[in-house]
């Protein structure tokens, strides 16, 4: 029998019961979503402050990115790459002259990105590079987050990443983040294939590192012959006031990796980007994926970055983000239950002023949603607070309302 829900009670005993339980959710269940706006089966409209962790900057069911979707969907979904298809080179072109770069491989979800491009990088090492066969080191940084592969995990600090998943995949060091000594002395070892960064840390809590880290790290890359391997998946696609959150350093990543909005939510798209000395690698029959690439995704991947341009949603996020952050650090200064604000565009998190295993970032988290805002702590004590991009400036005042009410109100 196929149920229908009635209730938000309803849809959240069924997950748990016929569900994996490898998330643990807010208890909202939600049915409907429209630009910043998402609604729950009961009718609720709330904020949504996290935005399918950066996936939807372009607001929900973009009615754009709809249309070509349900348009592309009329005509070719799948083809395979045994075949071309007649949208897969238009979107390769777009992206390729929207990012600067010669050549894009596209794939789906954002840790395949990674991996696609971790297998770039051994690559080129081998062959460009010269390092021994089976000897290429990836240099990640501490707090990294860039997928759940075991591949992936991997080149993780994060226990909950890790734990009970061994054995890990060699070919890793892990350094210290923001820390250009230690990048300079792993960058030295002549197996190191790529440096492989968030530009700034989403999932580890918003981290941003010191100003003229990104590009100490590009000139170091340089200097080594180690291919610079940026992970954007969060960061990119106007997120952080920008077009990349590299940007701001003027940092041109070897490898730009990029996802979640790509699609501006609708569909799982990925996409590396490379020049061809790097991306002509990899040979037909090397590497590959049955959905990547598909004029589905294709069509989609077009629409949801132009939608971000013609919006001006960089421009919407920078201007907004300083408000916000402004709204925020006024808040901080009535409260001790904030310790920090820290952030980038509409990329921002407040840091609560309890340990990671306290309660207290949740509950505050819970109230946001009585109230109706949408917000997940991470790592415990912070929470992120990511908007869609369309966000209005009315609105943000109207959320940074909810937000103070609710942190005000606060009592253990
Ligand atoms: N890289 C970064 C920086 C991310 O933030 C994420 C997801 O949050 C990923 C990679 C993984 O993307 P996906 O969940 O689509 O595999």
């Amino acid at each position: 029998m196929i149920e229908t829900i009635n209730s938000s009670q309803q849809a959240i005993l069924l997950e748990d019961k016929y569900g994996a339980h490898n998330y643990h959710p807010l208890p909202v269940v939600l049915c409907k979503g429209e630009g910043v706006f998402v609604w729950d089966v009961e009718g609720k409209r709330y904020y949504d402050f996290l935005s399918a962790y950066s996936a939807v900057n372009q607001g929900h069911c973009h009615p754009r990115i709809i249309n070509a979707l349900i348009n592309q969907a009329k005509e070719l979904t799948l083809t395979s790459r045994a075949f071309y298809n007649d949208k897969l080179g238009i979107a390769e072109k777009y992206i390729c002259e929207t990012f600067g770069y010669q050549k894009a491989l596209f794939m789906n979800s954002g840790a395949e990105a990674n991996e696609s491009a971790i297998k770039l990088a051994r690559k080129w090492g081998y062959t460009k590079k010269g390092i021994p066969d089976n000897e290429a080191v990836i240099i990640a940084v501490q707090k990294n987050f860039h997928g759940r592969t075991t591949t992936i995990i991997s080149a993780s600090t994060d226990p909950d990443s890790r734990n009970g998943f061994g054995p890990f995949m060699p070919g890793f060091e892990v350094v210290a983040y923001d820390d250009v000594d230690a990048l300079a002395k792993a960058l030295a070892n002549p197996n190191v294939c790529a440096l492989w960064i968030e530009p700034m840390q989403g999932e580890a809590g918003v981290y941003i590192p010191t100003d003229g880290y990104l590009k100490a790290a590009e000139q170091l890359c340089r200097k080594h012959n180690v291919l610079l391997m940026m992970d954007e998946i969060q960061t990119g696609i106007a997120r952080t006031g920008k077009m990349l959150a590299s940007d701001y350093e003027d940092v041109r990543p070897d490898l730009l990796i990029l996802g979640k909005a790509l699609s501006g939510g609708t569909m799982p798209v990925s996409c590396v980007l490379a020049d061809d000395d790097i991306m002509l690698v990899i040979k037909p029959g090397e590497h590959g994926s049955t959905f990547g690439g598909n004029p589905l995704a294709a069509a989609v991947c077009i629409e949801a970055l132009q939608v971000v341009k013609d919006e001006n949603l960089a421009d919407n996020a920078m201007k907004l983000g300083i408000i916000f952050r402004e709204r925020m650090q006024a808040l901080q200064k009535k409260t001790d239950l904030i310790t920090l604000v820290r952030g980038k565009g509409l990329l921002n998190a407040i840091v609560i002023n309890d340990s990671p295993e306290s309660k207290t970032a949740w509950n505050i988290c819970v109230d946001f949603l009585k109230n109706g805002l949408l917000a997940k702590p991470t790592h415990g004590n912070i929470i992120r607070l990511a908007p869609p991009l369309v966000i209005t400036e009315e609105q943000v005042h109207e959320c940074c309302d909810i937000i103070e009410k609710c942190i005000l109100a606060y009592k253990k």
